[in-house]
């Protein structure tokens, strides 16, 4: 009879564990309704973002790109490409012959240390120029003067394809005297300070943009341009009448959404958990890019991480201890996320890779992990697809149409490496958008071509003499 009561005794406490990490989860559980409207309040933000009143307090900034056309496959030459922003900084090569889809690329990645991403200007842009030469040594080119496209992917403003003011840095940067410059002219300075060679810097360009241009060079529908990676972010067509800080009214123009600081009015207070709001207090950026900080790869490991640590101290994991490992920053990068939410997996490689990260799991443990992955992973795709189906839906009544068909170009670590994410994305857009005929399209290296592409396009608009 003892026995039996300490079976129940134990039986008991298991299920009041359960219960509580359930609770937990709960938190992350969207509805229909809740997603119905976070694409509203998004809808919202698109609008107040493209009127000159709303504008200056807009939370989706919306800002003009300059990019008005798509590749016509005429363009043609050899382009420098550079790449910074995302996971890693490039340089890159790019020759693209008359013809399409003939887009040759070298490239060569380069790391950027912590402390030049946090620290001067200077020092960042002359650690730049040091990887180009580098990359011109490396490549034989030293002394060749090619056209060169920047892919710069945080928010600036624009008023030229070949100026862009930073408004604030995202994701892991935090260069001192950035803020406010344009980071073009920023660019010529540190190769002037250099003094070895003269490069011809035609354009800046959004990763999301590069995207959506390297997609369109093969499929004239892709109109918009989606990254969900370290960062999240969406740039699609606009008509040129909507977009209110840009007097033309003809024709239509690239929009830089920066939907990653959807939300830092408050408006998705109502589903943020303590979880968002831990990770948020411990950013480079507190109180900015709410949205992004739900969507992104750079921060879905840290939600992970809050919970896992609130469920330790509950004394519902990893024996109630709080270990050094789990208390530092930015253990759980995607490939990780990625790797323990693969349906391949069986558990003990679960704990296999909880142990590869310092972390000493048991069974129950992994499991218990595996599912928070999976429910900040799942809310991260579902809160993204409901932002995507605000811009599709907004395109289709925008031109007036029954159902409208439209390519996304796609990129990003999350997107591309996370086993259910695109799925989980996808689903929610055609639950939300029934409307609309959306393809998703992978791009080939979007920030390398596509820069490539519009610096070729701008070219070509600059010298028309030439053709
Ligand atoms: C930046 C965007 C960028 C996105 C994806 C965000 O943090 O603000 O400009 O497109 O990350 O890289
Ligand atoms: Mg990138």
């Amino acid at each position: 009879a003892k026995g039996a009561a300490m079976v129940t005794a134990v039986a008991s406490r298991v299920q009041a564990q359960r219960k509580r990490i359930d609770e937990v989860l709960a938190l992350f559980r969207l509805t229909h309704e809740h997603l119905v409207d976070m694409q509203e309040k998004m809808r919202v933000e698109l609008e107040y973002g493209l009127k000159r009143k709303t504008h200056p307090m807009a939370t989706v900034k919306m800002l003009p790109t300059y990019v008005y056309g798509m590749p016509d496959g005429t363009e043609k030459g050899k382009f420098l490409a550079l790449d910074l922003g995302g996971t890693n900084f490039r340089v890159l090569l790019v020759k693209i012959r008359r013809g399409r889809k003939s887009v040759r690329m070298y490239n060569k990645i380069f790391a950027i240390p912590l402390e030049i991403m946090q620290g001067t200007g200077e020092e960042l842009f002359d650690h730049i120029v040091q990887c180009i030469a580098d990359f011109l040594d490396y490549m034989g080119l030293k002394g060749a003067q090619l056209p060169l496209g920047f892919t710069f992917s945080f928010p600036c403003r624009q008023t030229s394809i070949d100026k862009g003011i930073l408004i604030e840095w995202t994701k892991g940067f935090k260069a001192t005297d950035c803020e406010g410059e344009d980071v073009v002219d920023m660019l010529r300075e540190a190769i002037k300070r250099r003094n070895e060679f003269d490069l011809d810097i035609v354009a800046v360009v959004n990763d999301t943009v590069g995207t959506m241009m390297t997609c369109a060079y093969e499929d004239p529908n892709c109109e918009i341009g989606l990254i969900a990676g370290t960062g999240s972010n969406v740039c699609y067509m606009e008509e040129m009448r909507n977009i209110e800080l840009v007097d033309e009214d003809e024709g239509r123009m690239c929009i830089n959404t920066e939907w990653g600081g959807f939300g830092d009015n408050g408006c998705m207070d109502d589903i943020r958990t303590q979880y968002d709001k831990e990770v948020d207090e411990g950013s480079l950026n507190p109180g900015k890019q709410r949205y992004e900080k739900m969507t992104s790869g750079m921060y879905l490991g840290e939600i992970v991480r809050q919970i896992l640590i609130d469920l330790t101290k509950q004394g519902l994991l990893f024996r109630g201890q709080v270990s050094e490992r789990l208390r530092t920053r930015g253990i759980f990068e995607t490939k990780f996320l990625s790797q323990i939410e693969s349906d391949r997996l069986a558990l003990l490689q679960v704990r296999g890779i909880l142990q590869q990260l310092g972390l000493d799991s048991t069974c129950e443990d992994s499991i218990v992990v595996k599912e928070v992955c999976g429910a900040v992973s799942r809310r991260a795709a579902q809160l993204c697809g409901s932002g995507l189906a605000a811009i599709v839906e907004k395109r289709r009544q925008d031109q007036g149409l029954e159902q409208l068909r439209i390519t996304v170009g796609v990129d990003g670590t999350l997107y591309k490496l996370h086993p259910h994410f695109s799925r989980i994305l996808q689903e929610t857009v055609k639950e939300l958008a029934p409307q609309c005929d959306v393809t998703f399209m992978l791009s080939e290296d979007g920030s390398g071509k596509g820069a490539a592409l519009i610096t070729a396009v701008a070219k070509r608009l600059q010298q028309p003499w030439r053709e």
